[in-house]
């Protein structure tokens, strides 16, 4: 748990661009419904307590929010969106290279990981490293990378 809010610190006070991006899209990606939500980290639902928390098909959590959240409280998933930390075990260690998440394409304007505040793609970064050294956070890290990839893979073939 002390792991995530060190994770958390990294999150507080950045954003993906230096103003605030949910003027351009009416706040679009706290706007889901019911059946949207956002993956929890491992045991995050014991500081994200509000909202409907599910479990998906795999071994993770999700939330499904009303739209509004303490911001203290809001999740990992949300603090990076629309970024995601590419994780992958090498035998010199730990790679981690930041790209877009492309399930936020549907959702999120920016589209191009250039127009976002640099500060924020570190931070990002930097609350990776943190989660990366608990092996249950590199295990959801890991398998997420590794989900992304064949959704990037299933886009191309399908020319998205
Ligand atoms: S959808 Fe993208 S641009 Fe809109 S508020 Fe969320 S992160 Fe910002
Ligand atoms: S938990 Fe908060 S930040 Fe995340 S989608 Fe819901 S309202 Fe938005």
């Amino acid at each position: 748990m002390n792991t995530i809010k060190k994770a958390y610190e990294y999150l507080n006070r950045l954003t993906p661009l230096k103003i605030d991006c949910g003027k351009f899209c009416n706040a679009a990606c706290c706007k889901g419904d019911e059946n949207t939500g956002m993956i929890l980290l491992p045991n995050e639902e014991f500081i994200c307590d509000f909202g409907n928390i599910k479990s998906d098909t795999d071994r993770n959590k999700i939330i499904i929010c009303n739209g509004e959240c303490d911001r203290e409280k809001r999740p990992y998933s949300c603090r990076i969106f629309p970024l995601f930390p590419y994780t992958t075990q090498t035998k010199n260690g730990v790679k981690i290279e930041i790209k877009i998440d492309p399930r936020a394409a549907n959702v999120c304007p920016l589209n191009d990981i250039k127009m976002m505040d640099k500060n924020f793609i570190r931070a990002v970064r930097r609350s990776a490293k943190i989660l990366a050294t608990d092996k249950e956070y590199l295990r959801f890290l890991t398998e997420t990378t590794s989900l992304l990839k064949e959704i990037e893979q299933l886009k191309s073939l399908l020319n998205l």
